[in-house]
């Protein structure tokens, strides 16, 4: 069996760590390849070869680093079937769901090629006699990425493609359970002609993420993952003195109306709670009906699950299996909660016929109803193929019910009354909001994050925020010497 390496300065290294984690095929229930676990000196190897690069790199001129990233951004969208296929082969997700995912994270990259008119400063002339002020943005310096299982391909490109176009090097550490998309983007990346050390991917566990999180020479950490990381990345690196965004867990509701069209809303619901087997920040994972829908509702959810297929995401399944045995296992453990605090199991995934091997990873998709909103089935975020239903009597109830959550990812309204989904846009605690759309993931020139607890720190992903968070600001003052200047003045400056 190979192991997977890290990839630093420009190649594969294998560093000094005998420690290892197994990484799974989930719709075999195989162990396909062990990732190599970095200590906290192979993390500074990875450091120290990006900061050896920053000179150069972040000296480069705009349009050699942007040929660089078009350069990248071709080979891509080219040969994208080739990491969907390692995306399919690690995480589990189907094929088409995985060429999505990739797709969402070449927006990114589109928008990292326009960085040269992004980044630009501002200049303002004569704001006194003869003086000039103007501002310019740089680079950081080196910067450290840590991303989730669930998009191994797509929230590392929510960063490292923007970093790289400021001019900043990173070293990322992806998830140890699907760590392959990283490494062959990095290939790719070096395909493209990207210098050696400005792109290094470090694969590890707490050990890993702590090394960098301690590191002297970085200056800022990206974090996407759970809420309870979320917050000890945030702490952590920000005690250390960095700049830190960390977006964390999310728990989506979508409200509807009783004026909706339910037949949009039950295709919606099954789309943003099955899509990947529900292992989204942004999947819906409570359907908040306002009565007197949810029975009609219901029915209709009902009767499309009944026509979802479960399988090897090879095979032109609509859904595939959950990461691991134990992630498996815990989702499952929600049913019988549900059951216990006096929920319906209306469509129970546990007994589902799956076209694949019988060990892979699998759970059906679940529809619980009567979901009592104290039950851990609501409180907790599931992560998994698991869709609840609460009952409300009105638009307040549900609008309450959402902003009393400590999560704000996503959340959706549908309804046809648009003075409603105006209040629910405007009232509504929570960062991305659909209206009449299931998953409100914001094209690439608008920034992704969440409020409360889904996100800590200031500055949300990729977008606007990417560009003030991968920079630092210089305003300069300058006036150019003329016979007439002169005179000694001891008072605070003045503008004449
Ligand atoms: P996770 O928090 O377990 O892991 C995320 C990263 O943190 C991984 O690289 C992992 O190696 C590292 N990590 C894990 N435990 C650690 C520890 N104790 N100390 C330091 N580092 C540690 O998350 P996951 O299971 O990989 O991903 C799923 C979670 O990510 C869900 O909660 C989901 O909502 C969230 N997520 C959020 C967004 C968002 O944009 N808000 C996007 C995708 C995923």
């Amino acid at each position: 069996m190979t192991n997977v390496d890290h990839w630093v300065n420009g190649a594969a290294f294998t560093g000094e760590s005998s420690r290892t984690s197994p990484v799974y095929n989930p719709a075999l229930g195989t162990v396909s390849r062990d990732v190599r676990l970095a200590t906290t000196g192979d993390v500074d190897t990875a450091v120290q070869a990006a900061k050896v690069a920053f000179p150069d790199w972040s000296g480069a001129s705009w349009s050699r680093r942007q040929g660089v990233l078009f350069t990248f951004r071709e080979l891509l969208n080219a040969r994208k079937e080739e990491v969907a296929a390692i995306l399919t082969s690690e995480h589990g997700k189907v094929t088409s769901d995985a060429l999505g995912e990739v797709a969402r994270g070449l927006e990114v990259v589109e928008f990292a090629c326009a960085m040269p008119h992004l980044a630009k400063g501002e200049y303002s002339e004569n704001v006194s006699t003869g003086v000039d002020v103007y501002s310019t943005r740089q680079a950081l310096g080196v910067v450290g990425i840590i991303s989730p299982f669930n998009f191994p391909a797509m929230v590392p490109l929510w960063f490292f493609p923007i970093a790289i176009a400021a001019g900043n090097t990173v070293v990322l550490k992806p998830s140890e359970k699907d760590p392959s998309a990283a490494i062959w983007m990095a290939e790719l990346f070096k395909e493209a002609g990207l210098p050696d050390g400005v792109f290094n991917v470090v694969h590890g566990d707490k050990e890993a993420v702590d090394a960098l999180l301690q590191h002297p020479d970085v200056a800022s950490i990206s974090f996407v993952g759970s809420t309870p990381i979320a917050k000890y990345i945030y702490e952590t690196a920000s005690a250390a003195g960095k700049r830190v965004q960390a977006l964390g867990g999310a728990k989506n509701h979508m409200l509807v109306l009783p004026d909706a069209d339910l037949e949009l809303v039950a295709d919606s619901a099954i789309n943003a709670g099955f899509g990947s087997a529900g292992e989204r920040c942004m999947a819906i994972s409570v359907v908040v009906a306002v009565e007197p829908v949810a029975d009609d509702l219901i029915e209709k959810i009902a009767s499309r699950m009944a026509n979802l297929t479960v399988g090897d995401g090879t095979r032109g399944c609509d859904m595939g299996p959950l990461i691991t045995r134990e992630h498996r296992d815990r989702v499952a453990g929600y049913i019988d909660v549900a059951t216990a605090d006096g929920a319906t199991v209306v469509v129970d995934g546990r007994g589902i016929a799956v076209n694949g091997e019988a060990d892979g990873f699998w759970l059906g998709p679940t529809l619980l109803d009567k979901v009592a909103t104290d039950s851990k089935v609501y409180t907790d975020e599931i992560f998994g193929p698991v869709l609840s239903i609460v009952r409300v009597a009105s638009f307040d109830e549900g609008l309450a019910l959402i902003n009393g959550s400590p999560y704000g990812n996503g959340t959706a309204i549908f309804t046809n009354d648009g003075g409603a989904a105006r209040r629910f846009q405007r009232e509504v605690q929570v960062g991305m909001i659909g209206i009449n759309v299931p998953i409100p993931v914001p094209v690439g020139y608008y920034s992704f994050g969440g409020w409360k607890d889904s996100l800590f720190g200031d500055a949300k992903a990729y977008g606007p925020d990417a560009i003030h968070f991968f920079t630092r600001q210089k305003a300069i003052t300058s006036r150019w010497l003329d016979p007439s200047h002169g005179g000694i003045n001891l008072g605070f400056p003045q503008h004449d």
